[in-house]
């Protein structure tokens, strides 16, 4: 009955959501959702349930590209105001 608000598919833009992928997080109709043991997920998650959440990638790289930027600017400002 209330079809006029509410989220819709992700995939089907008519059709309200009646839940949310576990991984993804996209709003699922009844026609995308996969229910598996571990929870509800669209179909593309549902391939590979187990691969779970993308790792927090480590912020270590990114510091080292800043340190290294900053080299750089040093010694700019060092030649350009010597
Ligand atoms: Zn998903
Ligand atoms: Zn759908």
């Amino acid at each position: 009955m209330n079809q006029s608000t509410g989220v819709r598919c992700a995939f089907h833009p008519d059709a309200p959501a009646l839940t949310y992928c576990s991984r993804c997080g996209k709003a699922l109709c009844k026609s995308c959702v996969v229910r598996l043991s571990s929870g509800n997920y669209c179909a593309r998650c549902a391939e590979q349930p187990e691969a779970g959440p993308a790792p927090a990638r480590p912020s270590f790289m990114r510091w080292v590209l800043v340190g290294v930027v900053l080299l750089v600017l040093s010694f700019l400002f060092r030649a350009l105001f010597r």
